[in-house]
Order: structure tokens, then C-alpha cells, then sequence
């Protein structure tokens, strides 16, 4: 850490007079800026990326500068350390790589627009002005801008508009605020407004493409949501406004600009007529998320990017606790078992995976952080677990008393320890070091020897692990009494088993209840026969959890993948929509073992068909009306394996609703739309089907359909297609960039176009990195392809791709971990191919013939 050097520490910024002068048509800014702070150096350093700086004044006094393209830095001198201003003119280009000042392009009525938005986290403020862009230096911004604004355009930002003169848009000054957290977004925006019991104005944008009433639900969980979070940090939401921004152009989810949130349009917007369940859940959720921003991370912001997890894996917990608390009957918690805590079991199970607290330097390292399954999803799996630890009343008094003391201000962890531990009277801190500082997660082995209880944890790995000896707090949670609370040390013995059992009414023994803290349990294979013969009578998240385990213990090579099978065989007639979709990830597991076109996929194949086939007879393809959100939102399942199994029924029934509806592909029910498109073309695939859907994609402004387009055409069974798909990838006008990932997903893990789509990779990883190598996605393509690489063949050719980048900060550990998934899963094949197929096979001769 000695030798990164902060800017904070020379120039300490109090206020910010920024004016912008932005034109579309040539693509390029005009800005003006004038910075007072306090200097504690003389040889000063402001951020700034590609910025072409004419002229520096300190004081009133033209001073000379350079610039230094590494550090992204302009350098200049003072004669002492002093209060002082410093103004800079300069002009620099809108970029199109989604970071910073830049341009979102769309369509209405065949007519081309443009949007102007910005993104400034983690680092690209300074693409947009010099600025000290670290997150401890907060100041106070007025920010004015002209644009070349046409009639009936606006932009908005962090504060409401005091002023319209000759063009020039002036907003109120702001809060104090760390520099990454301005944003404004400018165009021909359509809004719905509203307000919330305190007075907050909040409001919806977005662009003329989409049907008004598309910005109504968001504006109701938006509203909802501000109060719900006023009620439960009991503290004020801070600003006079909470605007919610849809961009055509986006390239994360959504980013927490403080009072100006923008969005992906997808992640925003919900159309009334034909949308899921799912798509609007989805939608609440990310509204949930920023809005908890608004005080976890701007009121209150980390010190340095360490403590990015301070921000993300609270919001990602806050989510689920607003959205419980507005839509009960959604059982949002439930979700929460099969989204987070799946994704934060498989990545973190992986040897080389980073802590949630991790220290970085480079600004390339710090777009590493935003690791879905680290920060955001394991983040939030500990802050679940540290909540049911604490209880939710210690835990809400905790907040406000974090938010009462540190309002404007930066923080560490230690920080939020504080004031939990101050209103629940424990020790937070020790509670919760071992899970944030070590990266991992340990398995919980419970067995009974001669009447004694022995519990034991170790790291658990899929694949190759150093076992490093940690150790973790492990909350037990047990259904039982007379257990300890915490399990500390390595193992603990506990006499008297029988009697305990006793005490407990001989009820089947589980550890983790609610599946709240980030760990698995093995149970020995006695208690573990107990616990199944009883499963019918657990909840849905008992049910999911086991489901869970049993999967990721064998991958772990603890248990034994047959156990697994025979598990989900038991399921064959279960109704709760979560677990359906922890036993669909299971599965989805299971394939690996299964070569196409084999005796094995026909087994496996028909295993599915049995397993789903009564909840799709009891569901069928139409909504029910007055049916319960599960039914509505399960039913997709149960049609998509039966599709899969190639029930003779599903698929009449798919290709019957594709004709129906074949003159408007969009108006097929939202629920099984991505089914009856992915099915038209594995079975019914012509040239112009798959002209059709491309047609369709470019003309949409539905992103969710454009998604469902992509996963369709891509599963396609002929070669040509794959060629054709391929060279559509760098049409931007077609496929925009930020959804370049899915496209590239949705070829690269099917083994028919795996080596071609890895080919295109490998040939246009320099333009990828040009259109996406500014911000957090880049490392995606990485990620997918450790995901499903699976010979030794594969790695090989990995390897040889990756060797010329393997030690930039941006992708040494996504390139490392790659590997050492694609090690493990090469192993796992060796090891378990034959007995898995060997369980397969017998699991459906158990199962009567069909008459
Ligand atoms: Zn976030």
C-alpha cells in the first residue's frame, strides 16, 4: 500500500463550479472548472483522463502544467500549501465505451436520437472534469450545462434546476458528496411523477421509445420503497428528489448516482400488458438496491474501494428486506436461497477466489471488485447471516446509529461493527473478521460417535484447494436446543447425544436454519436417512438447501453424485416454485455428464420428463385466474423440461402457440415466450425464422424480449447459423455492446458452437476490449469460458489465448480462477462421469412405465 499514492492527501476539494458545454453532433464537451479546497503540498496532482487541458489558474495565475497519462493525472505546482482555487479550461470527446460523459443511441418511429448520460463509478469522474476522483474526498458540486438541446428536450441531475438562462441548465448546489456519485442525463425524456408521504418528488425517465405506462410500476416500488427505508434507518432520505433514469446504453444493472439513479433500461422498466412475475421482482429488486444506496454508500461512503463490500453487500441484503417488507406474498426470501446464495456457493468454493475485503491499488484492480458472487452475493449472504445473528431491532438500530454518526462522511468496516455492537451488546467484529478478511467458505461435517456429537469445519473447495487450516465463526442455527450458538474452533465433541436427541422430540438434526449463513453441512449417512425420510414436512428453503448440498458436496468430491440423483428423484411431484428452480440448477449440473445425442442424454432425458411432468399437467400452459404468484411464476418450469424431454404434448403445444401468434412474436404470452421462441428454432429452424428474429431484435425496444431473441437463435442446430450469428457480433448499430456478453454466452457454453464462438473471441478480443474494456464487464467473456472449458485440449488452447494478458490487473484473477475451474472440472469427469450415468440409468428403471 506504501506506494499508492492518494491525491486526497495533498488537496482536500470543498467545492466544485463545473460548467459543460456538450455537443452531439460533433461528439465532443467544453468545460470549465473551477475547484476551491485546501492544498497540503506544493507539487499538486488532479484526476483526469484524455482530457485536452489548455489552461490551469491557482489563485487567478495562469501556472504550467503537465500531464501524466499513466497516473491519469494533470500535474502543477504552488509556491506553499494554502486555501486556494484553481480553475481549468479544457475540452475532451464523448466516449462510447459507457464510461464517463457519454452518448446512448435509440430509435423512435425510424428516427435516430440520442441520449447524453454519465458513469462515473468507480474512476471516470475524471473523464469529465479534474477532479481529486477518490471516494474520501467529498465536496460540495454546482453544476451548469448547455447543450445542443432540442425543442422539447431536459436534463436532469443529482438536485433540482434553479435556472434556464440562454440555455444553460444551472442545478442547485449539492449535498457533500464523493465525486463518482454526480450524474446527469440529458435528451428527449418522457417521466412519470410522483411524491412520497414526506414530500421526496421521484420520478421515472425514460426515452420516447416505450409505452408510458411502462414507467408506472417502477414508480410505485420506487415511492414504496423510500419510505419503507425512511421508516426502517429511521432517518431521512437525504435530497429534495429520486429520480429513476432508463438509458438505452448502460453497461452494469443500474449505478446509485445520489438523487439521479440510472438504469439499464431492462433492469427498470416493466411493460403492464406482458411482462412475468419474474421481470417485475427483478425490477423492484434493483429499484430496492440503489435506493438503499442512497444512504449506504452515498449519505455514508466507504474510505477507499477496499471497502466496496460496505457498500454492495449491504445494498444487495437491503434489497430483500424492502422488498419482503412491501410484497410479502412474493416470499422474496425464498429467492434468495437459489439467486445470491447459488452463485456465492459456486464461485467461492473456488481455490484463488478473493476475499470480500480485498486491498487494491491499480484503478484496474478496482473494476475487479465488482465480482457478482463476491462482493454483492456473498457480501449479502454475510449480512444476512450477521442480521439473524444480531436480530432485526439490534440491527436497524445499529444502522441508524452508523447513519446518525458518519452522515456525509467516509467509513471502514470497523466502523459499522462499531455501532452494531454498540446496540446489541456483542461482539460484531470478531463475529464477522473471518468471513470478510478470508475468502472461502468452510463445510460443517456432523456425525455421532459412541453417543457424542461431533462437529467439525473444514474449507470446502470443488477442486483442487490448499487447505490453509481456516477457521470461521459458524452461527449453527441448529433446529435443536442445548447446542452452542457459534462453532469457533475446528471441532467440538458433545456427550450425550441420545439424550439430547430425546430432549429434541427425535426429530431429524439440521444445522443452518433458513439457510441464512454461508456454509454447508454434512451430515454422517445416518442422520442425512433421517433427515430424508422426512423431507415432505420441511419449508421450501429447508427443502432448496438440501437440494443445494447435495449438489455442491459431490462436486466437492464429499459425497457421492448418486446421493444427488436419488434426492431429486424423491421431488417428482413438488409444487413450490424455488424448489423447482434449486432442483433446475442441479440438473443443469447433472448435464455436464451427458453427451449429446447419447443413450445417456435419453436417460437423463427421460428422468426429467418424469421428474416434471405432474406439476405440468397440474399447472398447463395458461395462466389460472386468482392462481397463486408461485403457480404463476413456477408454471415455465415444469414446460421448459417437458420441452426438453420432448414430450410428445409440450411440443405441439409450443408450435401451436407459435403459429398463433407468428405475425407478432412479441405478443406470445411473456411466461413462455423464451420456451416457444428457443423451441420453434431447435425444431422448425428456416432461414427466414432465423431472419425473423433478428428483424424482431433490431426492432424492439424491449430488452427482456431481445434476450429471449438471442437465447433462441443461438440454440440453433446448423453450422451456418452459428457463422451467421458470429458475424453480426460487431454490428453495434444491431447488437449493442453492453449485450455483446450474452451473445457471447449463449454460444460459447454450447459444446455445437463452443469452438467457434472461442475462435471469434480469440480473433476480436482487441475490439472487445476498445468497446468494453472501460468498465466493469470485460472480464465476463473470462469468466464464461472457465465456466465451461472441460478437455485438456480446451485449457490448452485458454492458456495460449491468455498468455499475453495473464498479468494485468483487470484479469489475473478471473484467468487463474478460470483454470483452476477448468482443472477441477476435467478431474470431475474423469472421476464421476460413469457413476452418474450408472445413477441415472437406475433412478428411471425404479420408475413404473408409462402405460
Ligand atoms: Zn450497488
Amino acid at each position: 500500500m506504501s506506494e499508492f499514492k492518494h491525491l486526497y492527501d495533498d488537496f482536500k476539494p470543498e467545492h466544485y463550479q463545473i460548467y459543460l458545454d456538450i455537443n452531439r453532433e460533433t461528439k465532443r464537451f467544453e468545460g470549465k472548472v473551477t475547484v476551491t479546497g485546501e492544498a497540503f503540498a506544493t507539487d499538486l496532482a488532479f484526476h483526469q483522463k484524455d482530457l485536452a487541458i489548455t489552461a490551469v489558474v491557482v489563485n487567478g495565475q495562469t501556472v504550467a502544467f503537465s500531464l501524466d497519462e499513466d497516473e491519469e493525472t494533470v500535474n502543477f505546482q504552488i509556491s506553499a500549501p494554502s486555501k486556494l482555487t484553481v480553475a481549468f479550461t479544457y475540452s475532451a470527446a464523448l466516449t462510447d465505451n459507457m464510461t464517463g460523459i457519454y452518448p446512448s443511441y435509440y430509435e423512435v418511429c425510424g428516427v435516430k436520437k440520442q441520449l447524453v448520460g454519465t458513469q462515473f463509478e468507480t474512476h471516470f469522474a475524471r473523464q469529465a472534469f479534474p477532479a481529486i476522483d477518490e471516494p474520501a474526498a467529498k465536496a460540495t458540486f454546482d453544476l451548469s450545462v448547455k447543450f445542443d438541446e432540442q425543442d422539447g428536450e431536459l436534463i436532469v441531475s443529482n438536485m433540482p434546476e434553479i435556472s434556464n438562462e440562454n440555455g444553460i441548465h444551472t442545478f442547485e448546489t449539492t449535498v457533500k458528496m464523493s465525486a463518482y456519485l454526480l450524474a446527469f442525463v440529458l435528451g428527449d425524456l418522457q417521466s412519470k411523477l410522483g411524491q412520497t408521504k414526506n414530500g421526496t418528488k421521484v420520478g421515472v425517465f425514460a426515452t420516447k421509445a416505450h409505452k408510458p405506462q411502462a414507467l408506472d410500476f417502477p414508480l410505485d416500488i420506487a415511492i414504496r420503497v423510500i419510505e419503507f427505508y425512511e421508516s426502517y434507518f429511521n432517518v431521512a432520505y437525504p435530497l429534495p428528489h429520486s429520480w429513476h433514469i432508463g438509458l438505452p446504453d448502460f453497461s452494469a444493472g443500474a449505478m446509485e448516482n445520489w438523487g439521479c439513479i440510472t438504469y439499464r433500461e431492462v433492469a427498470l422498466l416493466a411493460d403492464p400488458d406482458n411482462s412475468t412475475l419474474a421481470t417485475r421482482q427483478y425490477v423492484a429488486l434493483v429499484i430496492a438496491h440503489e435506493l438503499a444506496h442512497q444512504w449506504f454508500g452515498d449519505l455514508v461512503t466507504m474510505q477507499w474501494w477496499d471497502d466496496l463490500w460496505l457498500n454492495e453487500s449491504f445494498a444487495n441484503m437491503m434489497e430483500y428486506v424492502a422488498i419482503d417488507s412491501i410484497e410479502p406474498n412474493w416470499h422474496i426470501w425464498e429467492q434468495f436461497s437459489t439467486a445470491e446464495a447459488t452463485m456465492a456457493l459456486n464461485r467461492d468454493a473456488i481455490d484463488g477466489v478473493q476475499s470480500v475485503h480485498v486491498a487494491v491499488n491499480h484503478p484496474d484492480e478496482i473494476n475487479t471488485l465488482f465480482d457478482g458472487a463476491i462482493v454483492y452475493a456473498k457480501g449479502a449472504r454475510l449480512m444476512v447471516m450477521l442480521r439473524k445473528w444480531l436480530g432485526d431491532t439490534d440491527f436497524s438500530a445499529g444502522l441508524h446509529t452508523y447513519f446518525d454518526k458518519h452522515q456525509y462522511g467516509n467509513t471502514v468496516g470497523r466502523d459499522l461493527w462499531e455501532a452494531l455492537s454498540k446496540t446489541s451488546g456483542r461482539d460484531v467484529s470478531a463475529f464477522m473478521t473471518s468471513w470478510i478478511d478470508q475468502p472461502g467458505y468452510p463445510v460443517l461435517s456432523v456425525s455421532v460417535e459412541k453417543d457424542t456429537l461431533v462437529l467439525r469445519q473444514q474449507q470446502f473447495f470443488t477442486g483442487e484447494g490448499v487447505d490453509k487450516q481456516r477457521l470461521w465463526q459458524i452461527p449453527l442455527n441448529s433446529n435443536w436446543t442445548g447446542l452452542p450458538d457459534v462453532l469457533s474452533k475446528a471441532e467440538v465433541r458433545l456427550p450425550n447425544f441420545a439424550k439430547l436427541s430425546a430432549e429434541n422430540g427425535d426429530k431429524p438434526l439440521l444445522f443452518n436454519a433458513q439457510n441464512a449463513a454461508h456454509y454447508l453441512v454434512k451430515y454422517s449417512t445416518d442422520l442425512n436417512e433421517k433427515i430424508v425420510s422426512k423431507i415432505d414436512s420441511f419449508d421450501h428453503i429447508t427443502k432448496v438447501q438440501l437440494i443445494q448440498s447435495a449438489l455442491k458436496l459431490a462436486e466437492g468430491g464429499l459425497s457421492d453424485y448418486a446421493d444427488l440423483v436419488e434426492l431429486l428423484a424423491t421431488f417428482d411431484n413438488e409444487s413450490s416454485n424455488v424448489v423447482n428452480t434449486a432442483m433446475t440448477q442441479a440438473l443443469n449440473a447433472l448435464k455436464i455428464f451427458v453427451d449429446e445425442s447419447s443413450e445417456s442424454e435419453k436417460n437423463f432425458k427421460t428422468f426429467v420428463g418424469n421428474l416434471f411432468e405432474k406439476q405440468y399437467k397440474r399447472l398447463g400452459w395458461d395462466k389460472i385466474a386468482g392462481e397463486s404468484f408461485n403457480d404463476e411464476q413456477l408454471r415455465a418450469l415444469p414446460i421448459s423440461w417437458e420441452i426438453y424431454a420432448e414430450n410428445a404434448d409440450a411440443l405441439t403445444q409450443s408450435s401451436a402457440l407459435f403459429a398463433k401468434h407468428k405475425a407478432d412474436i412479441h405478443s406470445i404470452p411473456a411466461d413462455s415466450r423464451p420456451l416457444v421462441l428457443k423451441n420453434e428454432i431447435t425444431e422448425n429452424e428456416t432461414a427466414d425464422l432465423v431472419r425473423q428474429y433478428f428483424e424482431a431484435y433490431a426492432k424492439t425496444t424491449d430488452q427482456k424480449f431481445q434476450r429471449e431473441l438471442n437465447l433462441a437463435v443461438s440454440s440453433t442446430k446448423k453450422m451456418a447459423t452459428v457463422d451467421y450469428i458470429l458475424s453480426q457480433y460487431r454490428k453495434t448499430a444491431l447488437i449493442k455492446p453492453q449485450d455483446l456478453r450474452f451473445w457471447f454466452a449463449s454460444l460459447i457454453r454450447r459444446e455445437f458452437s463452443q469452438a467457434k464462438a472461442f475462435k471469434w473471441l480469440t480473433e476480436n478480443w482487441e475490439w472487445v476490449q476498445e468497446k468494453l474494456g472501460g468498465d466493469m464487464a470485460s472480464g465476463d467473456f473470462i469468466e464464461f469460458i472457465g465456466n465451461v472449458f472441460d478437455t485438456a485440449d480446451k485449457l490448452n488452447e485458454f492458456t495460449k489465448f491468455t498468455d499475453s494478458f495473464k498479468d494485468e490487473p483487470a484479469f489475473k484473477r478471473l484467468i487463474e480462477m478460470a483454470k483452476t475451474e477448468i482443472t477441477s472440472k476435467i478431474a470431475l469427469l474423469g472421476a464421476q462421469k460413469e457413476k452418474v450415468q450408472i445413477a441415472l440409468s437406475s433412478e428411471i428403471e425404479n420408475v413404473p412405465k408409462k402405460v
